[in-house]
């Protein structure tokens, strides 16, 4: 059965957005009974790229109280501007050095790590903010030279640098799976992640811990969280579908952004 892709509908009022959280809870919990695991073993964090400030006041109203964000300008911007809401912001995008200092005075959370140069940034901005930074190492394990992430076999070496990094609280791994209406492509993705989670458990530094899996999204997140996922990221089933191509967030080069 392919992966099915609605014409998501943009949901501008409170009720819309609340009955799509009830609609993704409701998969989330179809896909719990499925793979036998607990509702409350999965965080459903809303994406809120392109949704404005206004929308986002109502979807704080329907219960969106953790938002992700793939771009830090963008989700910089809105952080100032419903400042007076007390809002968990997450970073889900690649992150220039330049940008650390950006994240490390408003996002609670980084969910793609993927360099030394950024951990080390981001700690030292962290530490003269005296904050502290939740963390997801992200991996390519789609192997396609546009997404970012480190490669799989590159992480058991990369986590076991983190602690030089104090302010950065490491709680598992992030992936995108590669864009496949065929489940059969987009599992193995999922599968990849934990088992890599798995193998690296055993043998983690002090203070890192990988007991989260940051995997599915609008389209996808009942695969993943048969796979384990512990975090799903959902925008367009909750927002309603982007106008941005995706391409503008995932460049189909990597390197048209500049290497990672
Ligand atoms: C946009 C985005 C998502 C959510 O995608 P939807 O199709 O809107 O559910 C998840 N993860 C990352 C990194 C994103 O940029």
């Amino acid at each position: 059965m392919p992966i099915a892709r609605p014409d998501w509908p943009q949901a501008t009022t409170v009720d819309a957005i609340a009955h799509n959280l009830a609609v993704v809870r409701h998969r989330i919990a179809r896909a719990c009974e499925r793979a036998g695991r607990d509702p409350a073993s999965v965080r459903l964090l809303p994406v809120s790229k392109t949704v404005d400030q206004a929308r986002l006041r109502l979807a704080w109203a329907a219960g969106c109280h953790e938002l992700g964000e793939n771009k830090v300008q963008e989700a910089q911007a809105k952080a100032d501007g419903m400042a007076d809401l007390p809002i968990r912001w997450s970073v889900i995008g690649h992150l220039q050095t330049n940008k650390a200092r950006d994240v490390a005075r408003f996002a609670s959370e980084f969910q793609a790590l993927d360099s030394l140069r950024v951990a080390e940034a981001l700690d030292r901005r962290l530490a003269l903010e005296q904050r502290t930074l939740d963390v997801f190492v992200q991996v390519n394990t789609s192997g396609e030279a546009s997404k970012y992430g480190l490669d799989p076999i590159a992480v058991a070496d990369f986590v076991q640098q983190l602690p030089a990094f104090p302010q950065l609280r490491v709680r598992g791994l992030m992936t995108l799976a590669v864009f496949s209406p065929d489940p059969d492509q987009v599992r193995p993705c999922f599968v990849r992640l934990r088992e890599l989670r798995d193998r690296l458990r055993p043998g983690l530094p002090a203070g890192i811990v990988l007991d989260d899996l940051s995997m599915g999204m609008s389209g996808d997140f009942d695969l993943a969280i048969e796979e384990g996922a512990t975090v799903v990221r959902v925008g367009q089933a909750i927002f309603g579908a982007r106008a941005t191509p995706d391409s503008f967030y995932w460049p189909t080069t990597a390197a048209a952004e500049g290497t990672p």
